[in-house]
């Protein structure tokens, strides 16, 4: 189902004559990798001096590299399964990435082929977009690709947008940035749908709705949070958001962990900054007893603007 690319992994660890390697994978992939290290451990089955390891943390994105870990632990070279390199973040170890590419049979792919043209045909051509996995079977289509979470696409003549991929952050993701429609296929299950208007529309207004309680209740102190994931830990976005709190003389605490949990986050605070993975504030908020707050929520906050921007994680967020 993904192309792991074994040969190439297998080159690269000859390439480098490793001996020590390091695997990571997303939580869906990590079962499909652990038969991969069983296959290139008998590829490797003469070299005794050679360790296969199996990251067991997280892997949320290529923004969740462990290559600090690896590093410590002396490996040679780390393998990081089901993304593309992030421009922000550089590993501090040779590092290969597999994309894992979306791998349909023939019949698979003439079923999604089909389907596709019969969407674009009835929505008028709308933009597609992707993530990586699904790029390569896509390729005649020419999709926008998410990197990451950003949602580089440009919108001409007020186009639909199609999202192909699996999972729902994505194409929320462009609907709450682009305030629109945005139709989804599942190549994998070939299930057609939409997320709606209304969808959009109850988001901003629960997250305005989140930011104008502190109006009500304006916080005493607030907790603001930084994630040591290299790709999460944006310094300087840090930096700004305790500076605006200094200029406004509001108490804070600055906080810095590797994962954000509710569990982690015990503060006698109001609310929480989330100077990290823009999702935690979005999506996982419900899981926290205080509030949590975007970068460029609390500054719509500071400024009384209610033009809802999205967070999205850009280079410039590591400048320190
Ligand atoms: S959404 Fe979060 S986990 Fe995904 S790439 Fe962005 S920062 Fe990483």
């Amino acid at each position: 189902m993904w192309d792991l690319e074994r040969g190439r992994v297998i080159r690269e660890i000859l390439r480098c004559r490793g001996k020590r390697i390091l695997f990571q994978a997303p939580e869906g992939l990590k079962l499909y990798v652990e038969r991969e290290i069983e296959a290139i451990r008998r590829y490797f089955k003469d070299r005794e001096d050679m360790e296969f390891i199996m990251w067991g943390g997280s892997a949320y994105g290529a923004c969740d590299i462990c290559d600090r870990e690896g590093k410590y632990l002396g490996v040679d070279l780390l393998v990081h399964y089901g993304h593309e390199p992030l421009p922000y973040v550089k590993p501090e170890i040779p590092t290969v990435y597999v994309s894992a590419y979306y791998n349909p049979d023939r019949e698979h792919l003439i079923e999604i082929y089909r389907d596709i043209d019969r969407i674009l045909k009835e929505y008028h051509n709308p933009v597609v977009a992707t993530t990586i996995q699904f790029k390569r079977i896509l390729q005649l289509y020419n999709p926008y690709l998410i990197l990451g979470c950003r949602g580089d696409i440009r919108l001409e003549n007020n186009r639909d947008i199609l999202y192909i991929g699996s999972g729902r952050f994505h194409p929320l993701m462009l609907a709450y940035k682009f305030r629109r429609e945005v139709l989804t296929y599942n190549p994998i299950s070939g299930e057609f749908s939409r997320i709606e208007r209304e969808e959009v529309e109850g988001f901003i207004r629960r997250r305005l709705g989140i930011i104008s309680k502190l109006y009500l209740n304006p916080p005493r102190k607030i907790g603001v949070v930084l994630s040591t994931k290299k790709g999460q830990c944006r310094t300087g976005v840090f930096k700004r958001v305790i500076g605006i709190l200094r200029e406004k003389n509001i108490e804070y605490i600055p906080i810095v962990l590797d994962e954000i949990s509710p569990e982690n986050l015990v503060y006698n605070v109001d609310a929480y900054v989330i100077c990290a993975c823009p999702r935690i504030a979005l999506d996982d908020y419900i899981n926290y007893k205080k509030i949590l707050l975007t970068p460029r929520e609390f500054e719509m906050y500071i400024n009384r603007d209610f033009q809802y921007q999205l967070d999205e994680i850009s280079p410039e967020d590591f400048k320190k």
